[in-house]
């Protein structure tokens, strides 16, 4: 009851696309720090969205993992903007951490570690029924202990509408798989596994693997980095509502092709890798596949989370 009197808000630590983060704690002890979201929806938007949003949301509190964000509280305030109560990570995000080639260094032993964290958090959701839908490394942030958590988790679902009009040209679309580029409306847990195998890209070269600065483009640039999605290796793909690529097609990439680019993190690195970027989602290797595979007994072992490079 009266969840908004628990918390006492502070400063304003950051502002996202659609949301003020703000620093809180409880009201009963100056210490048990927290982070308010206070999701921005305008109030035509609000208008029937809360509710249902708040609903959903009170669901994903149950949802308790060590590699997911724990969502405290939920509660609208009297401007009808709703808030997020969250566990405060001050550690920053992956993002940071692959940006800054000055400052931070780490290797294959370190990635191992940040995608067994990232892999076990996506193998939770899955289990339970919930797919992320935006997984990045912005959305990956660093708890004090180093472990690495799922934010943002069902937000993308419950807000995609309302997000998209307001604000269609400003996110990303470099970790979206190609089944939703191409409008599929029924997909599965492979659209999140695909998002993991980008980022598991982009921590190896330091930079995203697939960046393309528009729908068309980003499935070009797909055709180019992995191969061209066509009823041969695809069946079905071409009665997509958007499916459309460019002529001629490439060959799917081969080992060899991954090995040039992604060689550091080793053959049962790539072998992972390229069969998280599997084009057909059914052919797509599961969260729970990803955990039984030999990359995690291979050499060299994950770096444990107190020896993990952190933010400068
Ligand atoms: P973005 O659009 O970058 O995903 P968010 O709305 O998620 O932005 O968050 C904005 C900023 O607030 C982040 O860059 C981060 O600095 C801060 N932040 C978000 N969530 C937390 C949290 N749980 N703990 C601490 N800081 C956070």
């Amino acid at each position: 009851e009266e969840e908004k009197h628990k918390y006492v808000k502070g400063k304003k630590l950051g502002e996202g696309t659609y949301a003020n983060v703000y620093l809180g704690h409880l009201r009963s002890s100056a210490s048990s720090f927290v982070a308010i979201k206070k999701i921005k929806v305008q109030a035509a938007y609000t208008e029937g969205l809360a509710p249902d949003a708040i609903r959903e949301l009170k669901h994903l509190q149950e949802l308790s993992h060590p590699n997911i964000i724990s969502l405290l509280s939920v509660f609208s305030s009297k401007d009808q903007n709703l808030n997020l109560v969250l566990e405060f990570l001050p550690l920053g995000d992956l993002e940071m951490l692959i940006k800054d080639t000055e400052g931070v260094r780490y290797g294959a032993a370190d990635i191992k570690a940040w995608m067994g964290m990232l892999s076990r958090g996506i193998w939770f959701c899955h289990e339970n029924f919930v797919l992320h839908r935006d997984i990045k490394p912005n959305n990956l942030l660093i708890a004090a202990d180093g472990e690495v958590k799922l934010a943002d988790f069902g937000l993308a679902r419950s807000f995609s509408d309302p997000y998209r009009i307001m604000t269609s040209n400003v996110i990303t679309r470099w970790y979206r798989p190609p089944e939703l580029l191409f409008g599929a409306k029924h997909y599965s847990g492979a659209v999140d596994i695909w998002s993991v195998g980008l980022v598991f890209a982009e921590l190896v070269i330091r930079t995203p693997y697939i960046a393309g600065d528009t729908e068309v483009g980003q499935v070009g640039l797909i055709c180019q980095a992995v191969g061209t999605p066509t009823e041969g290796n695809w069946p079905g793909v071409s009665k997509l509502p958007e499916y459309t690529v460019p002529d001629p097609p490439t060959p799917v990439r081969q080992k060899d092709h991954y090995l040039g680019t992604f060689g550091t993190a080793g053959h049962e690195g790539v072998d992972l890798l390229m069969k998280m970027l599997v084009l057909d989602p059914r052919n797509r290797i599961t969260a729970k596949e990803v955990l039984e595979h030999d990359w995690w007994r291979s050499e060299p072992k994950p770096t444990r989370n107190e020896e993990l490079p952190r933010k400068g």
